[in-house]
């Protein structure tokens, strides 16, 4: 059976700070495999777009201004249960509430500054990764 995939992005602050690399380390080791990845800028509409679910939250314009203040790595994973899994490997939303080891405990800032998204559900994950890639970059 093919394995389970989701989207991450690793955020404009993560990327700033000069963690790719270690985030990158991590997501490998806990053995998801790559299929699809590119360092891109979202714009404007790229990130209300893909942020929509949160328009009515009051914090969407400081999410999208943030989402676009520079660029992320985007990038499709593979693993059996991958979107759970991954949401363990990051950690809570707010990175003081997230475990010990995990990479937004790492590597987080703040709520709003969390250093990787990851998709919350099957069905997002396909709509995720088809926003962010052509199916000749998924591999
Ligand atoms: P993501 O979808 O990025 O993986 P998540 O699923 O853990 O994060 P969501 O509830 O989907 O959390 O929120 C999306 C993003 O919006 C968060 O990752 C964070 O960047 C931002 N966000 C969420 N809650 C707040 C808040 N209270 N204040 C500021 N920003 C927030
Ligand atoms: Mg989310």
């Amino acid at each position: 059976m093919a394995a389970n995939k989701t989207l991450t992005m690793i955020k404009p602050d993560a990327v700033r700070n000069g963690h790719i690399g270690a985030i990158l380390n991590q997501i490998t080791e806990a053995g998801f495999q790559i299929s699809a990845m590119k360092l891109t800028q979202l714009s404007l509409a790229d990130a209300e777009a893909f942020y929509s679910v949160h328009k009515e939250r009051p914090f969407f314009g400081e999410l999208v201004e943030f989402m676009t203040s520079g660029p992320i790595v985007a990038a499709i994973l593979e693993k059996d249960n991958a979107v759970e899994d991954f949401r363990t490997l990051i950690g809570s939303t707010n990175p003081a509430e997230a475990a010990e080891g995990t990479i937004r405990a790492r590597f987080a800032t703040s709520i709003g500054e969390n250093a990787v998204h990851g998709s919350d559900s099957d069905e997002n994950a396909q709509i995720e990764g088809d926003f962010h890639f052509a199916g000749r970059e998924q591999f």
